[in-house]
């Protein structure tokens, strides 16, 4: 995952920061508690194709 990639992308749903989960190679937004998968190491920011962070995932 590049790191600047990750600097200009946004949350599709609140536009906000995401951050980068190494282990599960998901970008996770913490407001929205969603998870984005990243396919082919490209980001796949569609609120549709999102996880759902469970209660442990989503704490702050
Ligand atoms: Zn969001």
């Amino acid at each position: 995952m590049d790191h600047r990639l990750l600097e200009i992308i946004a949350c599709p749903v609140c536009n906000g920061k995401l951050y980068f989960n190494q282990e599960n190679q998901e970008l996770i937004c913490k407001p929205d508690a969603l998870a984005f998968p990243l396919r082919d190491g490209i980001p796949v920011l569609l609120e549709n194709e999102a996880r759902s962070l469970n209660l442990e995932e989503s704490k702050p």
